[in-house]
């Protein structure tokens, strides 16, 4: 499997002033996103899964703001079928309008909503939105690019691909705007993109992105609150809390070993089908996690999961702010708990 970095952020800090105060959406984030590979971004609403994504796209709606940080973007440009060039482009100092921007927006870095309408220009066609990505990809003509969005499109498993090449967004389905935009872009970044479809349109999809990947290399940033669908997609796993990565390993190691109380308290929080079944018989709820995401506005002192934390140590985890340990290689956690276990420690 290839390890070619496609992009790197680097203690990404992302505000918004509002006049109750300001919310630190996300707050020293670092991510790696390789080809061929999908990181799956974990977490509660609120926690700046999302963010961090808009923030990589340089979409950060007002009054959001880049406060601080480095997102860099290996490029690679398609010479001919063989030949290819790469460039190095430092996304937080684009203009988010520029032109730039705007090229490698929708083109190579995409993303599919969970209402995916929004992500298409509605006037203009899907083939006319393909057939532009293809032409800043690879040296082709308007002919041959048609040809590669019919293809593409009909590979995506689209009915009369050479009929859809011609229509209106609004013209297809929920289901049919997700394939149609999961079109061939160097990384992809999935938000809850299967939210709002039925299980086997789900299933479907997710197959889709699966051979997209295989086929181009693609790289997937797959962003839900739902860990069965990340064991089913990603390699890597980050989870976020307060606009914080707490842990980060490969995705046998989250299930298998998770070391931070708030990546417990979220896989006792997925339904097992045994667990299912005894509570069914015994009217039992399935466990939740205790208390509620502090509101936005707050900055606690010390561990910011620390009010709802059932490993809690008064004195340190409400006074002292969690380092990033490295517990074993490829494994990082923000917890007091393993301190004497580290390898490595990172200041904030
Ligand atoms: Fe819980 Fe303390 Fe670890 Fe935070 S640092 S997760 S409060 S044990």
């Amino acid at each position: 499997m290839s390890d070619q970095v496609l992009a790197e952020i680097k203690n990404l800090h992302t505000y918004f002033y509002l006049a109750e105060g300001v919310v630190r959406a996300v707050d020293g984030v670092d991510l790696t996103i390789k080809a061929g590979r999908t990181l799956g971004i974990v977490g509660e609403s609120g926690c700046g899964k999302s963010i961090t994504a808009l923030s990589l796209m340089q979409l950060v709606p007002s009054p959001g703001k880049i406060e601080e940080g480095e997102i860099t973007y290996y490029q690679t440009i398609h010479q001919t079928e063989s030949a290819s060039t790469s460039n190095v482009i430092e996304i937080t100092k684009l203009k988010p309008n520029s032109r730039e921007m705007r090229a490698i927006r929708g083109n190579q870095i995409s993303m599919v909503f969970q209402e995916p309408m929004a992500a298409m220009l509605p006037v203009r066609t899907v083939g006319a939105q393909i057939m532009e990505a293809i032409m800043l990809h690879q040296q082709v003509n308007k002919v041959e690019a048609r040809e590669r969005a019919i293809d593409i499109l009909a590979r995506a498993k689209l009915p009369n691909a050479d009929r859809i090449v011609d229509t209106y967004p609004f013209q297809l389905s929920g289901g049919m705007r997700q394939r149609a935009l999961s079109c061939n872009p160097d990384i992809l970044i999935a938000d809850e993109p299967t939210t709002a479809l039925d299980v086997t349109t789900e299933a479907q999809i997710l197959d889709l992105m699966r051979e997209l990947q295989r086929e181009y290399n693609m790289a997937i940033m797959y962003i839900t609150h739902n860990l069965g669908v990340i064991a089913e997609m990603a390699q890597e796993v980050a989870v976020m809390y307060m606009g914080k990565v707490v842990e980060q390993t490969d995705v046998a190691s989250i299930f298998r070993n998770p070391l931070h109380p708030y990546t417990q308290a979220l896989l006792r929080s997925i339904p097992q089908l045994d667990d299912v079944m005894a509570r069914a018989g015994q009217k039992k709820r399935l466990e939740t996690i205790k208390g509620m995401v502090p509101d936005p506005y707050s900055v606690l002192p010390g561990c910011s999961f620390h009010p709802r934390c059932p490993q809690f140590m008064e004195g340190v985890c409400n006074e002292v702010e969690p380092a990033v340990i490295e517990v074993e290689p490829g494994h990082i956690v923000r917890c007091h708990l393993y301190a004497s276990r580290s390898t490595k420690a990172r200041a904030n």
